[in-house]
């Protein structure tokens, strides 16, 4: 005589061995087992429903789910550790994460909109435009703060988002669109930016971890290809013929030199420096960054949150590149620190003020002000 079973679910007898299932380790029956358990999509195994882990298209057991997945912490929906996107500690799956990144004002840091360029009204299509990085910390790394200092940029147009970034303890990077120099200094609202985040407890120059970058778009710098070469080798030969001039005026130190923008060393030729920097194992850590496919970044600066300073430094690289673009090699080459300054157009008025600031400019210094 055959054995008789019971359902360990619902009591009932199952006759037949050929009907009975076993499911977590107890017998059941063939109706039990159809309306009650079902297979885990990860592990393949079966369980009962009522301990499973589910959304509207996954079903797995717990222990998977602990193993392995994570719910979304806005649409609640099931999400495999390898798709999983963080916010901070808090898990998203794709779709929200697109979203919540629309509202979220501190983008990741590979974050990179379309460009939009902006120049002044009476400025034609073809100045050249600086996409500028200012590095801020110590004010925390928070949305609100940067919901602030974007109504001051954006107030018409998005002119500046703000990223994330790793190298900062407490802070944020402010990233312009491209504009040109004249938009830089009188449209882009700059300086109230620079005092609101001092107000919020931000600095610059007074950290050890903050950079002032500047992008410039390789079409800007001449309409070939081999033309844009050549104005860049010019650029990176300027560098390390005034190394020593850039350097004070970074204000940086040398082991930060060293580490964020180091130079890639001195060649007679404009044309060996550039081959240099492209072997060059310092990837984007150099004065100097041709890593980039659309633009060359000077890195040179440390961050700052006074005006002043801060155009200056934007000037000295606008008037960087029209000398390397205005001059051949060889005048490059007999070109001295004080030939270079006695050339600059007096409309580099933040530049030649702060040239004579820190001693670099052919007349006597002028009194200067603290930086934040
Ligand atoms: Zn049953
Ligand atoms: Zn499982
Ligand atoms: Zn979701
Ligand atoms: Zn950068």
């Amino acid at each position: 005589m055959n054995e008789i079973y019971e359902c360990a679910n619902c009591g009932c007898t199952i006759e037949n061995e050929e009907d009975l299932y076993e499911v977590e380790d107890q017998i059941i029956c063939e109706d039990c087992f159809n309306d009650e358990t079902f297979t885990c999509s990860h592990c393949g195994d079966r369980f009962f429903y009522r301990n499973s882990v589910s959304d509207d298209n996954t079903a797995i057991c717990q222990n998977c789910y602990d193993n392995y997945y994570r719910r979304c912490e806005r649409c609640g929906c099931i999400i495999h550790d390898d798709n999983v996107y963080w916010d901070g500690d808090y898990p998203y799956c794709s779709d929200c994460y697109d979203e919540e990144e629309q509202c979220r004002h501190i983008h990741d840091y590979g974050y990179k909109p379309v460009p939009i360029f902006y120049r002044c009204s009476d400025e034609g299509e073809n100045v050249r435009c600086y996409g500028v990085e200012l590095e801020i910390d110590r004010g925390g790394k928070d949305d609100d703060n940067a919901d602030t200092l974007e109504s001051i940029s954006n107030r018409e147009e998005e002119i500046l988002y703000i990223k994330s970034d790793g190298s900062l303890d407490e802070g944020m990077e402010l990233v312009s669109h491209p504009c040109s120099l004249y938009f830089h200094k009188y449209d882009f609202p700059w300086e109230e930016i620079m005092k609101r985040a001092v107000r919020l407890g931000y600095r610059s120059h007074n950290t050890s971890t903050c950079g002032l970058h500047v992008h410039i778009g390789r079409c800007s710098l001449g309409n070939t290809y081999e033309r844009q070469e050549d104005v860049i080798s010019r650029i990176l030969f300027f560098f390390e013929s005034h190394w020593n001039e850039l350097f004070r005026f970074s204000r940086r130190s040398e082991e930060s030199a060293e580490h964020w923008a180091a130079r890639h060393g001195y060649e007679d030729r404009p044309k060996e420096i550039l081959e240099k920097a492209k072997k060059s194992s310092k990837g984007r850590y150099a004065c100097v960054n041709i890593t980039n496919i659309s633009t060359v970044e000077i890195r040179l600066f440390r961050g700052t949150l006074k005006w002043n300073t801060f155009m200056a430094s934007l000037e000295l690289v606008d008037a960087i590149c029209e000398n390397a673009i205005r001059h051949s090699d060889e005048e490059l080459h007999k070109q001295s620190w004080a030939d270079f300054v006695m050339d600059l157009s007096p409309e580099y008025t933040e530049l030649i003020t702060y040239l004579k600031e820190k001693r670099l400019y052919v007349n006597e210094p002028v009194e200067t002000e603290e930086e934040d």
